[in-house]
């Protein structure tokens, strides 16, 4: 005999609630892809230098599932870290091309944010989301490894709150 909700004692269901985990599959996609993205290094200048000390033993990015990869066809985050020059914009174009879907951007810096100190420069370009879609913005020059940590849980949490309500987060 199936007994329906209603009929539980409260004690029982209670327990149905501590024992059992109810979520939809994009949810468990969400919470698994946000717990191992693999960014694709970007690294254009000084700010480089900060990712690569994330990524090393004393941050130690990789305790959060993040593993950086030389591959675009193994990434799915692209963390731009330093000034986009005119000339540079369409290689990381076709490199943003090359990742397979889904994936997300983050901007390190205020000169993949908005040019930087060469805001005014005829080469640089003022922000690199003029080139790819940016879904997280790093401000500082440079922002320290604490910060792009702080940016890759931001980015975390936008991963599955687009998955838990359907809505696009911008972060503009
Ligand atoms: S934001 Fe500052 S530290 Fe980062 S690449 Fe530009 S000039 Fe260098």
């Amino acid at each position: 005999m199936v007994m329906k909700l209603e009929e539980w004692t409260p004690a029982e269901q209670a327990e149905l609630n501590r024992n059992v985990l109810t979520t939809t599959l994009d949810n468990v996609k969400a919470w698994a892809r946000s717990n191992s993205m693999w960014p694709m290094t970007f690294g254009l200048a000084c700010c480089a230098i900060e990712m690569m000390g994330t990524g090393a033993a004393h941050y130690d990015l990789d305790r959060f599932g993040s593993f950086f990869r030389a591959s675009p066809r193994q990434s799915d985050v692209m963390i731009v870290a330093g000034t986009v020059t005119k000339k540079m914009a369409p290689l990381l174009r076709r490199l943003y091309d090359q990742m397979p879907e889904p994936k997300w951007v983050i901007a390190m810096g205020s000169c993949a944010t908005a040019g930087g100190p060469y805001v005014k420069s005829y080469a640089v370009v003022k922000g690199v989301d003029q080139v790819v879609p940016v879904d997280v913005y790093i401000p500082g020059c440079p922002p320290n490894p604490a910060a792009l940590i702080y940016g890759i849980h931001k980015l975390q949490e936008k991963i599955r709150y687009e998955a838990r309500t359907g809505e696009k987060v911008t972060d503009r």
